[in-house]
């Protein structure tokens, strides 16, 4: 997996252009943060930092992750979601949500969120590369 971090004064936003699968609930849920027709397209201090952390949060494949940086005042520290969900609807990834801990063939991977392939044609395993979509 491969992060880059954009940092911000109140909040970090680290982003794992493997794991997306352009769901947009980022671009959606925070255009002036997150914004792909830009360079960089995560401005971090474009909004308030709680509110970076709440579509951060929203992400459902894990690309989007708060931090690395040290959490600054009041800012809320990412929290895994309890129970665990796995979301299993036809036509899409599972989505898992909770403390999880992935075991792939590179070693362990911890997350709070992830896209699962589910149909086993994905380029990018376990993890969901929309190949689904694809004829
Ligand atoms: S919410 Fe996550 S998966 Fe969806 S477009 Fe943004 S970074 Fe990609």
């Amino acid at each position: 997996m491969t992060n880059r971090v954009y940092r911000g004064q109140d909040i970090d936003v680290s982003f794992d252009a493997a794991l997306c699968i352009h769901a947009a609930v980022c671009v959606k849920g925070l255009p002036e943060v997150f914004n792909t027709s830009r360079k960089p397209w995560i401005l971090p201090d474009a909004a308030a930092a709680d509110q970076v952390a709440a579509i951060v949060q929203q992400c459902p494949t894990g690309a989007l992750r708060q931090g690395p940086g040290e959490l600054r005042a009041g800012v809320p520290a990412e929290r895994a979601d309890r129970p665990t969900t796995i979301d299993a609807r036809s036509n899409r990834p599972l989505i898992v949500r909770g403390d999880l801990v992935i075991t792939t063939d590179d070693g362990p991977i911890e997350t709070p969120r992830a896209a699962l392939c589910r149909c086993g044609k994905t380029g990018n395993s376990p993890f969901c590369d929309l190949s689904h979509l694809k004829p």
